[in-house]
């Protein structure tokens, strides 16, 4: 038995994976990782594989980065956790001054939770308790947009929308509202990007007004539904959201959980749009992929309706044991480092229009319905009826297929149902772009080729999973 299969071997023996459908792996090896370098993964048999998806969207600089890697070394040495409450200390001071003046003008507090969706309940809860100091209880609800995905945990899941990870939990999940998303796929022929997203706009201005009195944030992730299969809109859809927020009162909580630190090609999608969220959320490639750590940044205006006498019962009394956890800290500074010292939204505009050219080609594909980018997202959308965009059935699993060939070539991509996707870290080169394309368009003729024998397991159609 080789290294790889012993490993998967003992894995399979003990761990339950996220996001899988266990039986999967009767058939479908698991890849053990032995160690990662820049942009590649390597087995314990010494096959690399290009990190094509930055492991889950968290890798901006590739693996063990050398002065990520030292940061972390040093601070591991100094502190490696201490409570939050009470005691602070020199990374978490340093990273909060450093995120204040970085995103856009208001943004003026953090708080501090431990993974994306922890922080998305940290927002939530802090708009309705915002209502409730300043004596508007009834402010309760919350509006999201179709196709929409926060996290996990079971609030996070309630503003969300992508059938997939909710159906199952309905019985759990919050009234929320939901309203049609601007998503730009379904947009009718000859229709731009920017006269759609304006277009829909329409149905937020009327569930605003109507609801407005019971509402207490809207949420959205800026320019990129990123689990909902990469489907993208234009910035003045968010501009229009901001002025109808403040129009009804309501706070707006962008989610840029994924697409921050220059995923759209700016360092936060709300620069597009020129606004200032309520509620600005911020994981993932906060600590360049290294360590969990999420902030939620927010407004004075909000900070001062907490501040008040203990008696009043006004303060926000939410916490996570690893709050602002220093190591993490040091890790997301190394990173804000090399986003200054390299130059990294300059240089990835050169990369973003490399991606657009290697993969032109596939729009004239029978079985590709669209080729759309936003920045350092790039998705390839399958399709059964190229020019109905009649999905192919999710039983099909074709992007599965995607990810097997991709895999035996050596990258890792991980399409979500039928969209293959590129989202590599800021460090790939223009060659291997080319070469994921040159990857990606092999697979997809593989995965397009007529009858594709499947079903392997029945449930899963889709995100996170390679299906
Ligand atoms: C990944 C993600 C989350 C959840 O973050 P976790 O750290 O996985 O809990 C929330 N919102 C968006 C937009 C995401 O992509």
């Amino acid at each position: 038995m080789g290294l790889n299969a012993e490993w998967m071997q003992r894995d399979l023996a003990v761990l339950w994976h996220p996001c899988t459908q266990m039986k999967d792996h009767e058939r479908l090896p698991l890849v053990p990782i032995r160690r990662g370098e820049g942009i590649w993964l390597e087995d314990f048999e010494g096959k690399r594989y290009l990190d094509a998806v930055s492991s889950w969207w968290v890798n901006v600089f590739g693996h063990a980065n050398p002065r990520i890697n030292q940061r972390i070394k040093d601070q591991v040495d100094q502190l490696e956790h201490v409570i939050l409450a009470g005691f602070s200390h020199q990374p978490v001071i340093e990273l909060s001054e450093r995120l204040v003046a970085m995103t856009p003008a208001g943004l003026e507090r953090v708080f501090y939770a431990d993974n994306g969706s922890s922080c998305i309940e940290v927002a939530l809860k802090m708009s309705h308790h915002y209502w409730l100091n300043v004596g508007k209880p009834e402010k309760k609800r919350f509006v999201t947009l179709s196709n929409s995905y926060h996290g996990e945990t079971v609030a996070a899941m309630s503003v969300g929308d992508v059938a997939l990870f909710t159906d199952t939990y309905k019985a759990l999940l919050l009234d929320t509202l939901k309203v049609p998303s601007p998503d730009c796929y379904h947009r009718p022929e000859g229709v731009s990007w920017e006269d759609h997203s304006r277009l829909m706009f329409g149905h937020m201005e009327q569930a605003l007004a109507e609801h407005h009195r019971e509402i207490a944030a809207v949420i959205v992730e800026p320019l990129i539904q990123g689990a909902g299969g990469m489907r993208m809109y234009h910035p003045v859809y968010l501009k229009l959201l901001r002025e109808a927020c403040d129009r009804y009162g309501v706070h707006l909580i962008h989610d840029e959980i994924a697409v921050g630190f220059g995923r759209t090609g700016t360092m936060f999608a709300c620069e597009q749009a020129g606004i200032t969220p309520d509620f600005l959320c911020l994981s993932k490639a906060l600590t360049g992929g290294y360590l969990p750590l999420a902030a939620c940044l927010t407004t004075d205006r909000i900070y001062q309706a907490f501040y008040d006498d203990y008696s009043t019962l006004r303060a926000f009394l939410h916490s996570h044991s690893y709050t602002g956890n220093p190591l993490a800290c040091a890790a997301a500074l190394a990173t804000l480092d090399i986003f200054e010292s390299d130059r990294v939204i300059e240089n990835n505009r050169r990369l973003a229009a490399r991606m657009a050219q290697a993969t032109a080609h596939l729009a004239d594909h029978p079985q590709v319905a669209e080729v759309r980018q936003t920045g350092m997202v790039l998705a390839i959308e399958m399709v059964q009826n190229k020019v109905s965009k009649t999905p192919y059935p999710w039983q099909e699993r074709r992007g599965l297929k995607v990810f097997e060939h991709a895999l035996s070539r050596g990258a890792l991509l991980r399409p979500l149902g039928s969209v293959v996707y590129f989202l590599p870290p800021y460090v790939i080169t223009e060659e291997q772009i080319d070469f994921l394309a040159e990857v990606a368009s092999e697979g997809i003729d593989i995965a397009t080729r007529d009858s594709v024998s499947i079903p392997l397991g029945d449930r899963y159609p889709g995100f996170r999973d390679p299906g």
